[in-house]
């Protein structure tokens, strides 16, 4: 079905995309697999690109583009290409509204030009051992020292993506006492720089898939920065959070949308190639019917989600369809990873091939940026139950 939000300039920056693809990373898959992340360069690439800083302000360095479609098409490229670009999405997709909605002109100038040229790479640290679903019970605390001049910032955090190399991370903070009765009041958003006293990473953790993708456990140790790094008002966090969470379940839900289509084409082309009792596996009626289930289903989340772009960009998004798109999206994924692993025989269990890295690589999106459960919660919400 023709994409109706795509024009020529959105098609030369995806053949750009493509080409520094499958120049620069394609032949280092192995390489980066094993280091568990792209090296330090890659990101200052991707900075000289344009592609860290396309929603930066010119001023600072950046595309000055207001539109989320050219980090669609970077999904889209990396699905196609069966590679990754480690904690990209973090980094550019969901930490910078932050920065540009609620970061003051000083901070701007102090982070924005680093952002996007790749010399300061940054993470979101929300999740805690005791606390994921539930961001209300977040116990890290962050205490302002008696002068007033900085935060002393005490508490674990788990499951960080690019935690192990980012050199800020925005972390989420108890500035004032749980309170029962204002379950999200007290919680503030502190961006901390990796360098510093006290921060340390704890274990890089082994996951069944996203294997260039840095996840780290971190651990803040009476660790002292200036109050000039608190992003916003204090107290305000949980309202920064509940604001760009529907960016960030886009973001998954359109990144989904990429792999379902990779894993289509992959599918066919497999078939097409494979000869089962003299024939093409694509021969067989069954191929046929799975594939057309799948293309079917990948075309109504694509539709979908090029429409929740199209309000995104308008501001319109609202949280309810972002998590309904989050849903539907990593579900549909899902199922048709899987349906097309199975086309592929026992190759398809063989890391080498595209198909299985996807398959890895999708499950987990049912879980981080808020679980399928949680969607559900704040869609049937929506509904008035
Ligand atoms: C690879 C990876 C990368 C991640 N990256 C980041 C990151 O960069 N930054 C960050 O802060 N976090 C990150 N996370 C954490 C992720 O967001 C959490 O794992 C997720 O929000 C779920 O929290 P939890 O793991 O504590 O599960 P829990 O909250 O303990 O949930 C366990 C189960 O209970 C269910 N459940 C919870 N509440 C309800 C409810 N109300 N009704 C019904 N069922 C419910 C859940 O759906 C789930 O099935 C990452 C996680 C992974 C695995």
């Amino acid at each position: 079905m023709k994409r109706t939000i795509l024009t020529e300039e959105h098609d030369a920056f995806r053949q750009m995309v493509r080409d520094f693809i499958e120049r620069d990373v394609a032949p280092h898959r192995e390489e980066w697999d094993e280091l568990g992340h792209p090296p330090r360069e890659f990101f200052r690439r991707l900075g000289e690109l344009g592609i860290l800083g396309i929603q930066v302000p010119e001023e600072f360095g950046g595309g000055g583009e207001s539109s989320f479609i050219y980090n669609t098409i970077v999904f889209e490229e990396v699905a196609r290409a069966g590679v990754s670009f480690g904690g990209y999405t973090v980094h550019a997709c969901l930490i910078l509204p932050y920065l540009l909605e609620y970061a003051t002109e000083e901070q701007r100038k102090r982070w924005l030009p680093g952002f996007a040229d790749g010399s300061i790479m940054t993470a979101i640290a929300m999740t805690e051992p005791g606390t994921g679903s539930d961001l209300a019970n977040i116990a890290t605390t962050a205490k302002l020292s008696e002068d007033g001049s900085h935060y002393i910032v005490n508490g674990a955090k788990t499951f960080i993506t690019g935690g192990a190399t980012a050199d800020l991370i925005l972390t989420v903070c108890r500035t004032s006492p749980f309170d029962p009765e204002d379950r999200r009041g007290g919680l503030s958003i502190i961006a901390v720089p990796t360098a510093t006293e006290g921060f340390a990473v704890g274990r890089k953790l082994n996951k069944i898939g996203l294997h260039q993708q840095d996840t780290a456990e971190l651990s803040y140790s009476d660790v002292k920065v200036p109050v000039e790094n608190l992003l916003g008002e204090e107290g305000a966090g949980f309202g920064y959070l509940a604001h760009n969470l529907p960016q960030e379940r886009l973001a998954i839900a359109l990144n989904q949308v990429g792999f379902a289509e990779a894993a289509i084409s992959h599918a066919i082309a497999y078939t097409q190639d494979r000869k089962v009792f003299g024939k093409p596996v694509a021969s067989f009626q069954n191929s046929k019917f799975v594939l057309a289930e799948c293309s079917a289903e990948t075309q109504a989340a694509r539709v979908y989600v090029d429409h929740c772009l199209e309000l995104l960009d308008r501001k319109e998004l609202s949280v309810a369809d972002a998590a309904r798109a989050k849903l539907f999206c990593t579900e549909v994924a899902g199922r048709v990873i899987d349906k097309c692993l199975q086309l592929h025989g026992g190759y398809g269990y063989i890391t080498e091939y595209p198909i299985a890295r996807l398959y890895a690589d999708t499950r987990v999106t049912r879980i981080y940026g808020g679980t399928s459960e949680v969607m559900k919660t704040i869609i049937s919400k929506d509904l008035g139950l």
